[in-house]
């Protein structure tokens, strides 16, 4: 049942299908697109994004829907991952196998627990057929969902990947398991946008404040950036952390004006 408000009420959140959105990076076979549409809509959701496939619309993808039309009706097309999930707040990216990003790792039953028990918008993400994810992609992911499939050959095919996840998530909803241990918080979770904004306002600063002393940065970055992920900011704590980062700047310039 469908919810058109978004209220973030902390309590017993309606679990409403349309805040999920299944997102295909750079998808290279139009009827991956096509069966995914159909998975998930076998699922009840109906939210497809993609990101830069490379062939679209492709009567190979209107085949493989098999009536699923609404949802390649409403495909959402974009360039890049970013823009795809700038207003999420939670985002999976689902991996066939262990990359070199250090992002906790869950299978798909914890991710629709996780996915239930949330209030703000949320993305699964899915890579290219070839190539998957690559780090850049992950590294804009709050969890890395691998669907624990025998390890000597662990890749799932792109479609099939998505109707694993789509169907978690319906049976997270239909048995309404127990919310996952998600705070109860009054503010609404800051979204990628807003963490993108900060983490360039923390890394300003930690440069401002001479932190890095000619070091590269590179690693501290992504180090802080998993801090962050795991920590699930709400807005205001986006807020409290970036009046102290506004301080310590101001901090930094009056010192370097005094010589
Ligand atoms: N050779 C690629 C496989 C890509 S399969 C690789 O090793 O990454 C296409 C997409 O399907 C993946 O990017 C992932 O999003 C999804 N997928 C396939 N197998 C999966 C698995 N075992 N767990 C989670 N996602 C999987």
């Amino acid at each position: 049942m469908p919810v058109s408000d978004s209220t973030h009420a902390s309590q017993a959140v309606a679990f409403d299908p349309q805040k999920i959105r299944f997102v295909l990076a750079r998808t290279s076979h139009p009827g991956n697109i096509g069966a995914a549409a159909r998975a998930i809509r076998t699922m009840g959701f109906a939210r497809l994004a993609l990101v830069a496939p490379h062939k679209f619309p492709h009567a190979d993808a209107t085949a493989m829907a098999a009536g699923a039309d609404d949802v390649l009706d409403s495909v959402v097309v974009v360039p890049t991952l970013t823009e795809a999930i700038a207003d999420c707040s939670l985002v999976f990216g689902c991996t066939a196998r262990r990359r070199g990003v250090s992002l906790p790792e869950i299978a798909p039953r914890e991710g629709a627990m996780r996915a239930h028990a949330h209030a703000g918008e949320i993305a699964v993400v899915f890579g290219n057929e070839r190539t998957g994810l690559e780090n850049e992609e992950l590294m804009r992911c709050h969890y890395a969902v691998h669907i624990p499939a025998d390890p000597t050959y662990s890749s799932l095919n792109l479609a099939q990947a998505v109707q694993v996840l789509a169907y978690e998530l319906r049976l997270a909803q239909i048995q309404a398991l127990p919310a996952a241990a998600s705070e109860p918080k009054s503010d609404p979770p800051a979204t990628v946008e807003q963490m993108e904004h900060f983490f360039g306002h923390l890394f300003q600063t930690l440069d401002d404040i001479d932190f890095h002393k000619g070091r590269s940065p590179t690693t501290i970055e992504q180090r802080l950036r998993r801090l962050f992920a795991h920590a699930n900011l709400d807005q205001r704590e986006v807020r409290i952390l970036r009046g102290i980062f506004d301080d310590a700047q101001r901090m930094a310039r009056a010192a370097k004006e005094r010589g």
